[in-house]
């Protein structure tokens, strides 16, 4: 392998030493990656993405010194399995990780084995949420399963190591300390920042606690009756459901009753497992916390409310904590770049944002991920890098996570004998506008009945217009959706739409099945 990439590599740099003047291409051979991905990041929470809750100056940077991909999906939108997209550019069906049950076989190809192999310095800290341990990294220091908000636990090369303070600055402190002390100065290096913010359940730092609840907009579709759309109906991720101790942090003393399930667990303990994570925190950390909860629980108490007033307070409750966490993000993020910048390297280094999918901050009455719907199904992606993309661009083409690692062999001119099975963006960094995926893309989901939320199993394909999603397993039951007249997907047309379009779709759907070699889902058609 290691003979076969070098004698790739000595032939990639005959070609280029070939190459017209006017084709030369500026960036350097090898160039530093850093891959910041958050854990539940909707672009709806991004002001570069026309948030209207909250403002992303940091994150926002990247996209503007580099470029915004509008249209960023994932193929399975759920933790682990998406994490394992990006490291092997493979579906979940091929790279075994379907859903978080499993665990990843880490003795797969990955790209940072490749790089490794390469010669650069591969590095991971944050989260991992893999279970296996982590392989093709010289550095990796990674929280325990879903990790903690604060004071963490981590585990830094089969070492445990209990850290103080908010996790969000904990994991960028260990990422500025690698860049200083740890990567060797003679070698590109590839890092990866892994928050656990904003997951769930959405615990913010003393800083962002102390601007205080805001009052934020319901989205237009909070109220939703689901009609036509049986899975959408039976799910259990409504905020009307969400926890009373651990999601809307009333005082757990006074909860007698929790509300709802989170779908296939008991909801008996969570008032506890509450209890463990304040537990966590250092007298002081704790001062700060009741001082800013407790009123809120006495007041909410004392209230005493009901109906659409009770749903619409959790509402608040939950997008208030939530975007607190994102401000979090936003400010390690800056202080990446910041440190970057001081150190010479911001400009050799290709900088890539993202989240391991997105996230209901309220459309169609949900939190959580899961579904093939926009909110879930897209995610953000930014990338900087002055030496291949134009500062201010932008780019509506269909992309997704499938298609990291290919990219990275691309820019890096490395040849791979890895049957990828994404595609490059190079050629969209560099301000093409084409279609990488001219048939559409494909998307398959398959935890259920097990898990959380009781989201049922689905796949489906999405095109430049409509969507076709296809919910199997206890139910059997087809959606479509035209995208740019029902944006918020609320009008299931698959029972009415001209019967052309139906069958184009599902010849498409097919096809791309066969292409990824998903014949699992084909027998569901
Ligand atoms: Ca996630």
């Amino acid at each position: 392998m290691r003979s076969l990439l070098a004698l790739a590599g000595i032939m990639v740099l005959l070609a280029c030493s070939k190459t017209s003047p006017e084709t030369v291409d500026q960036s350097p051979a090898r160039p530093n990656i850093i891959f910041i991905m958050t854990d539940d990041h909707a672009k709806n929470a991004m002001s570069i993405y026309g948030s209207k809750l909250v403002n992303t100056p940091n994150l926002d940077r990247i996209g503007q010194e580099g470029m915004v991909f509008h249209r960023s999906y994932v193929t399975n939108s759920i933790c682990g399995p998406s994490r394992a997209v990006f490291l092997t550019g493979k579906y979940s069906h091929l790279n075994g990780f379907r859903d978080n049950s499993d665990q990843f076989d880490g003795s797969q190809m990955t790209y940072p084995k490749i790089l490794q192999d390469q010669g650069y310095y591969t590095a991971v800290v944050g989260k991992w949420h893999l279970k296996s341990v982590p392989q093709g990294f010289d550095y990796w220091n990674v929280l325990i399963g879903q990790g903690d908000y604060y004071n963490p636990t981590m585990v830094n090369m089969g070492d445990t190591l209990d850290h103080r303070g908010y996790t969000t600055t904990v994991i960028t402190d260990l990422a500025l300390e690698a860049l200083d002390t740890k990567i060797p100065a003679d070698k590109p290096f590839c890092l990866m920042v892994h928050h656990k913010a904003p997951h769930r359940n959405w615990m913010p730092d003393s800083v962002h606690l102390a601007l205080g609840e805001q009052t934020y907009p319901l989205p237009d579709n909070f109220y939703d009756n689901y009609e036509n759309r049986p899975a959408a109906a039976q799910q259990d991720q409504s905020i009307s459901g969400m926890f009373m101790s651990s999601d809307m942090k009333l005082d757990p003393a006074r909860v007698t009753v929790e509300t709802g399930t989170g779908g296939a667990q008991d909801n008996s303990n969570i008032a506890r497992g509450w209890q463990t994570l304040y537990d966590r925190m250092t007298p002081a950390q704790k001062e700060y916390w009741d001082a800013y909860y407790m009123p809120i629980s006495d007041q909410f108490f004392d209230a005493d409310l009901q109906g659409k007033e009770l749903v619409e307070w959790k509402y608040q409750r939950y997008i208030n904590d939530y975007l607190k966490c994102i401000m979090s993000v936003d400010d390690n993020v800056g202080r990446l770049l910041d440190h970057l910048q001081q150190k010479g390297e911001l400009d050799n280094t290709w900088i890539i944002y993202t989240s391991d999918q997105g996230f209901y901050l309220g459309e169609h009455g949900w939190y959580d991920k899961r579904f093939m719907y926009e909110e879930s199904f897209g995610m953000p992606l930014l990338m900087r890098y002055p030496p291949v993309i134009a500062p201010g661009s932008e780019n509506h083409n269909l992309v997704m996570n499938l298609d990291f690692a290919p990219t990275v062999m691309d820019l890096l001119n490395i040849e791979s004998d890895q049957p990828w099975q994404g595609q490059s963006l190079v050629p969209l960094m560099k301000g093409e506008n084409r279609e990488v995926h001219p048939d559409g893309i494909y998307y398959h989901y398959y935890e259920y009945p097990h898990g959380w939320h009781k989201v049922k199993r689905h796949y489906g394909i999405s095109t430049d217009r409509y969507k076709l999603i296809h919910f199997y397993n206890d139910i059997d039951h087809w959606e479509l959706y035209d995208l740019q007249q029902d944006p918020g997907e609320m009008n299931n047309i698959y029972e009415t739409a001209n019967r052309e379009l139906v069958q184009e779709l599902k010849e498409k759907l097919v096809q791309l099945q066969n292409q990824y070699r998903d014949e699992q889902a084909m027998q569901y058609n």
